[in-house]
């Protein structure tokens, strides 16, 4: 195993943070098998450090550990459970800005980005600590002579995530302080691009008293560790963020195990621009909600649909806000946009606008010759995208934006509802008639009218047809790792 990577050790307030190994029942292991896997720095293709990959057996070790702790984790009162996430919450915070210099240099978002992403993370660990005191069952009249009837919530049991590398922190404690709150222990398996974060919350966690064998990280080659967690009986509940792809493959996996599925899958959303707004108010908005992330982002509006009368000059507002976007190696100040994730990404980004261009759409801005590195793309600007193509077709996860012109509403919702995904949709208009029309035929989970900014603890997060399957956050959220057990007490 490498030592700290120099920049790494320059950076962090607590090294002790880093960890170059994975977590399981309160131990940091590295693999039986001597395989390990280096991490990159995406802005400059720098190792800053190694993971090990797990062998099947210390999988199976973190399932042992976790039907151990279960026990014990479930019979805690929901107020003791409450305070040992509200302890891990305090330290994360306290953190904030290490975890935000291990995430920019695993993921490459700008500092400030990360720094959000470590509050929104956090903010999901408070409110599932708080919600697990509030998971109530209920009392049925009874059709039964002399018998009572009702419910109570029960933990699911051993809960599996795995996580992708756009939001390497908050997509981890979006599912796991539900999970936690409820009473499960959980088996985190991040993705290997960005593997620190997962590390440095299982040390938080421990440092926070949550004990061991209930906050697992386990690191390995992500096909085989995902079949032995999909096909392990004992894990009880699986939660996914990531591709559709791959959503459907851990789908017919857990299919022999019956498992809960959770699935946070691909999105390609679709940004209605009504007549009446102004241009420049849509334009800002617009691209706020592409190229956040560099674009890398379930919810980044890939399809802004603009009213015939005002696309000119929405076209203009935009290029205007996009050329002031600055594209760098997100540790310096001042930058929008960090790397793509790797080589491959800056590939497809760029195949998905050479498509575009050859079956007729404009190239209003994007010179990739001014891109600062190998894994940067500089933001894209499309005109007269059509559905055939691959930019309107297939999620870009890139900062590629598309306009398309259209007339009336039916056309516009029949254009915004032509894809297989439904995770969010945007709407920028001031008329409430149309608000609400375009609000309840929209095929989508999330629905944000007026403002970029949807997502957050108090409310439900996720989508609709093959955008996936449950909700996390809100109320909903804590369900996902709850059943819910029928009482009926007869004649007592
Ligand atoms: P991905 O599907 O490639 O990977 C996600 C996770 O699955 C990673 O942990 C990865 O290691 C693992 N994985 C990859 N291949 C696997 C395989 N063959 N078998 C088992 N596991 C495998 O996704 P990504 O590239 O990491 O992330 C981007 C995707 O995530 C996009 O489609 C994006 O829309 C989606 N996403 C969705 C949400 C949401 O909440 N709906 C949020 C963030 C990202």
């Amino acid at each position: 195993m490498t030592t700290l990577s120099t920049t790494l050790a320059k950076r962090l307030e607590d090294p002790r943070l880093f960890r170059q190994y994975a977590y399981v029942n309160g131990k940091w292991v590295h693999g039986e098998g001597g395989r390990e896997e280096a991490v990159y720095d995406p802005a400059t293709n720098e190792a800053i450090g190694h993971i090990p990959l797990l062998e099947a057996n210390q999988i199976t070790a973190a399932v042992d550990a976790a039907e151990v702790a279960f026990v014990r984790w479930r019979a805690l009162r929901a107020d003791e459970r409450c305070e040992r996430l509200l302890a891990w919450y305090d330290l994360i915070q306290a953190n904030r800005e290490d975890l935000a210099t291990i995430m920019t240099l695993e993921q490459g978002k700008p500092l400030p980005d990360a720094r959000g992403e470590v509050e929104y993370g956090a903010s999901f660990v408070r409110w599932f600590a708080e919600e697990g005191k509030r998971t109530y069952g209920e009392t049925i009249p009874s059709h039964i002579p002399n018998a009572s009837l009702g419910t109570i919530k029960e933990p699911v049991g051993i809960a599996a995530m795995i996580t992708p590398w756009n939001f390497p922190l908050a997509m981890i404690t979006r599912k796991a302080a539900a999970a936690l709150a409820a009473g499960c222990p959980v088996i985190v398996k991040p993705a290997n691009e960005t593997p620190f974060s997962a590390l440095a919350l299982a040390e938080l966690a421990e440092r926070a008293g949550i004990p061991a064998g209930i906050f697992n990280v386990v690191l390995g080659e992500p096909a085989e560790v995902s079949k032995i967690l999909c096909s392990e009986p004992r894990i009880r509940a699986l939660s996914f963020t990531g591709s559709t792809r791959v959503g459907r493959l851990l789908m017919e996996q857990s299919a022999g195990t019956v498992k809960r599925l959770s699935l946070e899958l691909g999105g390609n959303a679709p940004f209605v621009v009504g007549p009446d707004m102004d241009p420049k108010e849509a334009a800002y908005a617009a691209v706020d909600a592409k190229f956040q992330t560099a674009g890398q982002d379930c919810l980044a509006a890939n399809r802004i649909l603009v009213h015939e009368s005002i696309h000119d000059a929405f076209v203009t507002e935009f290029t205007e806000r996009m050329a002031a976007l600055t594209v760098g190696n997100g540790l310096k100040s001042e930058i929008d946009l960090g790397p793509l994730i790797h080589r491959q990404a800056v590939e497809k980004a760029a195949a998905i606008v050479d498509d575009a261009i050859s079956r007729g759409a404009t190239l209003v801005m994007g010179d990739q010759s001014q891109a600062p590195g190998e894994n940067f793309f500089m933001p894209v600007l499309l005109t007269g995208v059509t559905p055939q193509m691959k930019v309107w077709r297939e999620e870009n996860f890139a900062p590629v934006a598309g306009v398309t012109a259209y007339g009336s509403d039916e056309e516009v919702i029949e254009l915004a509802n032509d894809t297989e995904y439904g995770l969010a949709a945007y709407v920028y208009t001031h008329d409430i008639r149309r608000i609400w029309k375009l609000m309840r035929a929209l095929e989508y989970g999330m629905v944000s009218v007026n403002s970029v900014k949807m997502t957050g603890p108090p409310v439900p997060f996720g989508g609709v047809k093959q955008s996936g399957l449950g909700r996390e956050g809100g109320a909903t959220g804590i369900d996902e790792y709850l059943e819910t057990k029928y009482y009926c007490l007869g004649a007592l």
